[in-house]
């Protein structure tokens, strides 16, 4: 097994701090990448985070995030998603990472609303080119499928990979997709197409639905042997260690930034 490659802090994982802070942070602590949420990079302003990000040296694994198709208007959601291709453009970002939405509120129409993501992608791909910005699709958990993503599955995310042609790839986040019994399979199929590559851990018990990962170790995936199969599809970004939780939000950052730097042996 080789070592894993370079960190990459996701700033969800330090909620508690701006930007600013966690770019600071990034340096001091030595993790040579960041991958910024979109409401701290615009509390900061996106030219004047872009050139601390620069001057600071780190490599933007990803921007998080675009999609939500099926929220709200169709017009304010791609208005919203040519913004945030703008945006990771601006900040030299590896991928835009689209989490596509769930069901529109009040409706049962499952294959409608796949609908509505695979035109939502289709519709804003153009520009995604134009800028150079891969969309870097995010299959989540089913468990999330009816209010966060109706993009459920790595094979699914390919199948529209393909549909849609250059331009697009995928964001494996292990929490995702390591209990898919055709991950094998599809992390081959993803070879030359993996942008953005998202580690933490499922505890034993969860309990929430979205905000109790585990930082790697904590849990039961096996991260090294889901980045192996990502290598051997030739992905070389960042380890982008992505921690939603209550738990380690509650807690000093700082020790939250150290355990992060200690855990990436387990990824
Ligand atoms: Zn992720």
């Amino acid at each position: 097994m080789t070592l894993p490659g370079p960190l990459s802090l996701n700033t969800v994982t330090v909620k508690p701090l701006t930007l600013a802070q966690a770019i600071e942070a990034c340096a001091r602590h030595g993790i040579p990448g960041i991958s910024p949420w979109r409401d701290v990079l615009q509390a900061m302003g996106v030219d004047k985070a872009a050139q601390h990000i620069r001057d600071a040296g780190l490599r933007v694994t990803g921007l998080c995030r675009g999609g939500m198709f099926t929220v709200g208007k169709r017009a304010e959601a791609i208005e919203d998603n040519r913004r945030a291709i703008a945006e990771a453009h601006a900040i030299g970002a590896d991928c835009l990472v689209m989490v596509c939405g769930g069901l529109p509120q009040g409706s049962k129409d499952l294959p409608g609303a796949r609908e509505i993501v695979r035109d939502g992608l289709a519709t804003i791909l153009p520009e995604a080119r134009a800028a150079g910005v891969t969309l870097a699709l995010e299959p989540l958990h089913p468990m999330t499928c009816a209010d966060r993503s109706v993009l459920s599955t790595l094979g699914q995310a390919l199948d529209l990979c393909d549909e849609l042609g250059e331009g697009t790839g995928v964001a494996v986040d292990v929490y995702h997709v390591w209990w898919d019994p055709d991950l094998a399979r599809q992390m081959a199929r993803a070879k030359g197409r993996i942008a953005g590559f998202h580690v933490c851990d499922w505890k034993v018990p969860t309990t929430d639905l979205v905000f109790d990962r585990g930082l790697p170790g904590e849990g039961v995936i096996d991260i090294p042997a889901i980045r192996a199969m990502a290598e051997a599809s030739g992905w070389t970004g960042g380890v982008e260690v992505e921690i939603l939780s209550n738990h380690w939000w509650a807690q000093d950052p700082e020790t939250v930034l150290r355990e992060v730097k200690a855990r990436h042996a387990f990824c």
